[in-house]
């Protein structure tokens, strides 16, 4: 497999909104990874959309997280990078009702992701002139479309693997639809190695407590499915969804109380004031950059939406809003490499 990624990071941003209206529903709907709404042992590419289970959010490239990734951002401080995907019920065998949703559970317990949060960033890819204000990965620097922890130890495997996974299960690249909106060639080879094939995608049942967690009290998630919805998560919705996923257990339904209140006051310890999306609560600093960035993208987001001088909206301001926080910088593309 060798993928072209110099002015592109498509994968990691949500770059619907650059589509008409047509082609950006069919985007949202194929999703970039395979997700749980195709993790049934009989799932297949050419799956109608009334078999599927659609998530709740609509980031068109959630990237989800194993637990052990989830307990090592905890541990860096970094729970504001993290938020929860949670699906509509494909029909009431499967179902727990929250909000007056359907949401798809397993044992009657609501099954969700956690993964990274996208806040909007001014990104101009694809050879394209202007930026634009696009849900970018939290982890994304605009300036050169380098990812910042790429290579770091916590980089997630599901971006390392990312389009393997996807060749694997026929599943359409992002790397082929940005080819097909934008031109250019990004897949330049398709075919995997035995290395690339690796353990393959973790689905289905095997997912469970890895990547696919249980929450044991849906209950407790009440308002939770109707913010998720509306984009307005609240940081307490992302803390106990992040602390059951670090309580989860491979291949069981068992949460560890232990390892549930241990996260549940890290991951609200980590989770500066809320912003943008966000709605008000207030909590220690964090001593990550990352939190402050997701707050301070959002309030430049809000400003630029009802300014319209251009220097707002400049993928430069990434040096004051993540680097002068404490984010890694990245090293940007040699000449050449962009064409
Ligand atoms: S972690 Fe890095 S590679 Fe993965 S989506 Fe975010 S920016 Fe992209």
């Amino acid at each position: 497999m060798e993928v072209h990624c110099a002015g592109c990071a498509g994968c990691c941003m949500d770059w619907t909104a650059l589509l008409d209206d047509y082609e950006a529903d069919r985007t949202r709907q194929r999703g970039r990874f395979a997700d749980a709404s195709d993790s049934d042992s009989d799932s297949t590419s050419d799956n109608t959309e009334n078999e599927r289970r659609p998530p709740f959010d609509d980031d068109a490239n959630f990237v989800p997280l194993t637990r052990d990734e989830v307990r090592t951002f905890l541990d860096r401080g970094m729970a504001a990078a993290m938020t929860p995907r949670f699906w509509r019920a494909r029909d009431e065998h499967e179902a727990v009702e929250i909000d007056g949703q359907q949401v798809a559970a397993i044992a009657d317990r609501p099954v969700f992701f956690v993964g990274l949060r996208k806040p909007p960033k001014p990104v101009a890819p694809f050879g394209r002139a202007e930026p634009n204000w696009l849900p970018t990965c939290v982890f994304l620097d605009p300036t050169t479309l380098q990812c910042r922890i790429h290579g770091d130890e916590h980089f997630p495997s599901e971006c390392g693997a990312y389009p393997a996974h996807n060749l694997e299960l026929g599943h359409e690249t992002e790397c082929e639809r940005v080819e097909a909106a934008f031109g250019g060639d990004r897949l330049l080879d398709d075919r995997l190695s035995d290395d690339e094939l690796g353990d393959g995608p973790l689905l289905g049942s095997q997912a469970i407590g890895e990547k696919l967690f249980c929450h044991p009290q849906p209950d407790d998630l009440t308002g939770v499915v109707d913010r998720l919805e509306t984009g307005h998560l609240r940081p307490e919705d992302r803390a106990e969804c992040i602390a059951v996923a670090s309580a989860s257990s491979p291949g069981t339904l068992a949460i560890s109380e232990h390892h549930y209140e241990t996260g549940k006051t890290q991951a609200m310890e980590a989770m500066p004031s809320a912003g943008g999306g966000d709605s008000g609560n207030s909590a220690p600093d964090s001593a990550s950059w990352v939190g402050p960035a997701i707050d301070e993208w959002h309030e430049r987001y809000d400003t630029a939406a009802c300014d319209d001088d251009d220097s707002v909206s400049s993928p430069d301001l990434a040096v004051t809003v993540e680097e002068d926080h404490g984010a890694p910088e990245t090293p940007g593309w040699e000449e050449g490499e962009l064409e």
